[in-house]
């Protein structure tokens, strides 16, 4: 029995599934998850001393690769000072500036302690300035696992979501409007059907959480537009996308393009932020319109809180991480690593005869087996999960860790630059020969 079996049996005692979060569980690829010690760069080294290439970078944080030594002394300098003061500590606004110099369309940013925290305070927010109950969210975005975002797409969506998890009252989902993904009329009908009730639209931009999508060109905008028109605030959920393709976002990728084009700059209401922000600790944040932030309490009538917000140890971790953004631009590298591995697969596939979509935008891919292209949560789920899993377990046994389900986002990082990335092209095309 391995050292990680062994842990697991344990775990499986005490911890429902053996797991704190289920997507670690490796339910959908079949087998039991290996346990890892160490991490460092792009290696996570596991409980019986083998080294995988990482590219599920704990689910989007690392960025800089793991433990990167500028990360760990800024938490060391830090925890000199103490853990937690449970007031206002300097830590915090130099991380609020440095997020509002990043991200333009954020004037006012309150920081919290999860992505789940940050999605369910800026959906209050919204709804408490708007005076408005229902949302729009669309099906296969994830947005943390509050009740009212834990519902995707049922038939007669429209006006009643079905709830995703056992527990969501259906009281709850009937304030959900949930909606396909890239679908212009259902997103005008989903208006149409619920007038003067919409307190906000949330999505990612770029979603993450089936698998990697990206929008149809012209979609964002014109979700932009539609909330303007309803007077609906838009929530854009970077906490996948924020940092990690451009340092604003994926907004900031299409304010790259407007600039050009001497068009204004696109502006979500909202902006919800977390992974990447806590450099691996665990950060969430929102942030937008000053107007809106001014609802919440103290200024204002929407309560939302933390014991923890802003922890000294947490801002110091992500004021690093940002910090290492400003000092490496790592973005065209991080394209390249990511065409580099998209490549691989494609032409390893090609070769084979197996039909496989590969979306990619810089750090971000996904693999799937189909000969359909993606662009919702219905075209996702035509992806072959057995042939993943097959794929998956190829990988694993080569020494590359993919994210253990057909339908989550690879993330690449800057240490994945050089023999790493070589190493993983080799190891994921001899995957594919092999199934
Ligand atoms: C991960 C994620 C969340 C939830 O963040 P947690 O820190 O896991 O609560 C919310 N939205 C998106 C887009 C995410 O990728």
């Amino acid at each position: 029995m391995t050292v990680s079996d062994q842990l697991f049996a344990r775990a499986l005692q005490l911890i429902p599934g053996g797991v704190n979060s289920p997507v670690r569980a490796f339910r959908s690829v079949g087998g039991a998850p290996f346990f890892v010690k160490a991490a460092r760069g792009a290696t996570l080294t596991t409980a019986d001393d083998r080294e995988l290439i990482d590219f599920v970078c704990t689910w989007g944080p690392a960025l800089h690769g793991h433990n990167h030594p500028k990360i760990r002394a800024a938490i060391a300098a830090a925890l000199e000072h103490g853990t937690s003061f449970g007031t206002p500590n300097p830590y915090e606004v130099a991380m609020a500036e440095r997020i509002v110099r990043f991200v333009p369309s954020i004037q006012k940013v309150r920081m919290c302690n999860s992505g789940t925290e940050a999605t369910m305070s800026a959906i209050r927010l919204a709804r408490g300035f708007t005076k408005r109950d229902k949302i729009i969210k669309f099906s296969g975005c994830y947005h943390g696992h509050s009740d009212s975002l834990l519902i995707k797409a049922g038939s007669g969506a429209l006006t009643h979501g079905n709830p995703d998890s056992a527990g969501v009252p259906a009281s709850f989902a009937r304030e959900t409007v949930v909606l396909p993904y890239n679908d212009r009329a259902a997103l005008d009908a989903g208006f149409a059907a619920n007038p003067g009730q919409i307190a906000c639209v949330i999505l990612e931009p770029y979603c993450g959480n089936v698998g990697f999508i990206m929008p149809d060109p012209g979609y964002l905008d014109y979700v932009r537009e539609a909330c303007t028109k309803a007077g609906a605030l838009l929530i854009f959920d970077e906490v996948m996308t924020g940092f990690r393709l451009h340092k604003a976002g994926v907004q900031g990728l299409l304010n790259d393009g407007r600039a050009q084009n001497k068009a204004p700059a696109f502006t979500p209401d909202l902006t919800c932020l977390g992974k990447i922000i806590g450099g691996g600790l665990p950060v969430g944040a929102f942030g937008g319109r000053a107007d809106v932030m001014d609802y919440l309490a103290p200024l204002g009538p929407v309560y939302q809180a933390g014991t923890l917000s802003g922890n000294p140890l947490a801002m110091a971790a992500g004021i690093a991480a940002l910090d290492l953004i400003d000092e490496l631009n790592p973005y065209p590298k991080l394209d390249q690593l990511g065409r580099q591995l998209r490549d691989a697969v494609l032409a390893a596939c090609r070769t084979k005869g197996l039909p496989v979509q590969v979306p990619q935008s810089g750090s971000m891919f996904s693999i799937f087996f189909s000969d359909t292209p993606v662009r919702d949560y219905a075209t996702a789920l035509k992806g072959d999960a057995k042939i993943f899993s097959r794929f998956f377990h190829a990988c694993l046994a080569g020494g590359v860790y993919l994210a253990p389900s057909a339908y989550e986002a690879g993330f690449i990082s800057t240490a994945h630059d050089g023999p790493a990335i070589a190493k993983a092209c080799d190891v994921l095309t001899a995957a594919v020969r092999q199934i």
